[in-house]
C-alpha cells in the first residue's frame, strides 16, 4: 500500500528535534505570541526574501487580512484563478468583494497572463495570482499589467513554499504572498497556521493589528481586528521544520523527476514545466480523459491518488448566486474531469516510486483494452 501522503514519516524523521521544541514551549508555560513566533517569523521572512513575515492562524485568513490590508472591500473586484482551491475566492468574498475569474494556461494549470487584462474593470482593485501545485505562476507580466492599471498583487503561495521564479524565491515578487502551514503542505504545522510575506512594512503593519482584535496596545482598539494568530506551539514546530525544507522539497523534486521520465509516452498528460520555474512539486498532477477510471485501478492496486480539485469553484453551490453556467469555463472545468494527483512527498522513495508508475502502466493498459 502506498499512502497519497504519509503525514507521520516527518515526525519520525524528526521526533527528537520536534519533541525538544514542544517541550520548550510546553514548559515556558507561553502560549500565545512570543519568542517563538518572532522567531519563526523572522527566520520565515529571511528565507523568502521578504522585508516582513507575520504570523496568523491559517492560509485563508492569510489572504483575508491581506485583502484587508490592501483595502479590499465590498464593490471592489479581484482578480483570481479559474482553477484554484476554493479559499482563494472564499478570502475575497469575506472582504464583501467579487472574486473575477480568468482561465488557466492549459500547459501549468496557473492563471494566464494574456487573459489578465480583459478581465480588468473600474471596480478591480487587486490581481491575485495563485502558485498551483507548487509551480510559480508566470510573475513579471502580472506585475507589469498590475503596474499598468494602478493594481496591487497578492500571491497564493499555500502550495509553493521555497519554489523560485526566474531564481528568486516566492516570497515578494508582489505587494504581498501568503503562506498555509497546513499539514500537508510542504512546509506543515501540527495543525493550522499560515502568513503573510511582504517588502511593504504598511500591510505588514496593518495585518498585525488586524490579527490581534485590531490592537496594538492591549485593550486598545485602533479598528474592528480579527483573531487570527500563529500560536507559539506551531511557530516551534515551523521553526525546527523550516531548516529542513529545502532538503524535504529536493526529494520531491527527485521523485517528479522519476514520473517525468518514467511515465513519459505512456498516454497520461504530465505536468509541464517552464525554464523560468523552479517548482517545489506540492502535487503531482496528471490529466487522462478517463481519470475516473484510473483512479479506481490504481486504488485497486494499493496506490493512494487525490484529486485537486474535483469541482472548481464557479460550479460550487457557495458560488450559485453568481449564476456562472456549465461551460463558463470550460479550461478549469476540464480540469476538475481530468486531473489526478500521484503519491508525492518527502518521505517516497525508490521502490515506492517504482510501484506507483508500474501500477499507473498496468491501470492504464486495462483501460485502453476495456
Ligand atoms: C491550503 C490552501 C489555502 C488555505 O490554507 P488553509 O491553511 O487550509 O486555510 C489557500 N489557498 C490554496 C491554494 C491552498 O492550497
Amino acid at each position: 500500500m502506498i499512502p497519497f501522503l504519509d503525514l507521520k514519516a516527518p515526525y519520525l524523521e524528526l521526533k527528537q528535534e520536534l519533541d525538544e521544541a514542544i517541550a520548550r514551549v510546553v514548559s515556558s508555560g507561553w502560549f500565545i505570541g512570543g519568542g517563538e513566533v518572532d522567531q519563526f517569523e523572522a527566520e520565515y521572512a529571511t528565507y523568502c526574501g521578504a522585508a516582513h513575515a507575520v504570523g496568523v492562524a491559517n492560509g485563508l485568513d492569510a489572504l483575508h487580512l491581506a485583502l484587508r490590508a490592501m483595502a479590499v472591500g465590498p464593490g471592489d473586484e479581484v482578480i483570481v484563478p479559474s482553477n484554484t482551491y476554493i479559499a482563494t475566492w472564499l478570502a475575497v468574498s469575506q472582504c464583501g468583494a467579487m472574486p473575477v475569474p480568468v482561465e488557466p494556461d492549459a500547459r501549468t494549470f496557473n492563471i494566464n497572463p494574456a487573459l489578465i487584462e480583459a478581465a480588468i474593470t473600474p471596480r478591480t482593485k487587486v490581481i491575485l495570482p495563485v502558485h498551483l501545485y507548487g509551480q510559480p505562476a508566470d510573475m513579471d507580466p502580472i506585475l507589469s499589467i498590475a503596474r499598468k492599471h494602478g493594481l496591487r498583487v497578492l500571491e497564493d503561495g499555500a502550495q509553493a513554499h521555497g519554489a523560485r521564479y526566474k531564481g528568486q524565491r516566492l516570497g515578494a515578487h508582489g505587494d504581498a504572498v501568503t503562506w498555509s502551514f497546513y499539514p500537508g503542505k510542504n512546509l506543515g504545522a501540527m495543525g493550522d497556521g499560515g502568513a503573510v510575506t511582504t517588502n511593504d512594512p504598511q500591510i505588514a503593519d496593518r495585518i498585525r493589528v488586524l490579527r490581534n482584535y485590531g490592537s496594538r496596545v492591549k485593550y486598545v482598539n485602533e479598528m474592528q481586528g480579527y483573531n487570527s494568530r500563529l500560536d507559539p506551539l506551531q511557530a516551534a514546530i515551523l521553526r525546527v521544520k523550516l531548516a529542513h525544507l529545502d532538503a524535504w522539497n529536493a526529494r520531491r523534486t527527485d521523485v517528479a523527476q522519476r514520473y517525468q521520465q518514467g511515465l513519459a509516452n505512456c498516454g497520461l498528460t504530465l505536468p509541464y514545466v517552464l525554464d523560468w520555474a523552479e517548482p517545489v512539486w506540492h502535487l503531482y498532477v496528471v490529466q487522462h480523459p478517463q481519470r475516473d477510471a484510473l483512479q479506481q485501478a490504481l486504488t485497486d492496486a494499493g496506490v493512494g491518488t487525490l484529486i485537486h480539485y474535483p469541482i472548481p469553484p464557479h460550479l460550487q453551490r457557495a458560488y450559485a448566486h453568481a449564476n456562472r453556467a456549465q461551460g463558463s469555463f470550460p479550461l478549469a472545468e476540464r480540469m476538475a474531469d481530468d486531473v489526478l494527483s500521484l503519491p508525492m512527498g518527502p518521505a517516497m522513495f525508490g521502490p515506492d516510486i517504482t510501484h506507483v508508475m508500474q501500477s499507473v502502466r498496468t491501470a492504464l493498459s486495462k483501460i485502453e483494452n476495456q
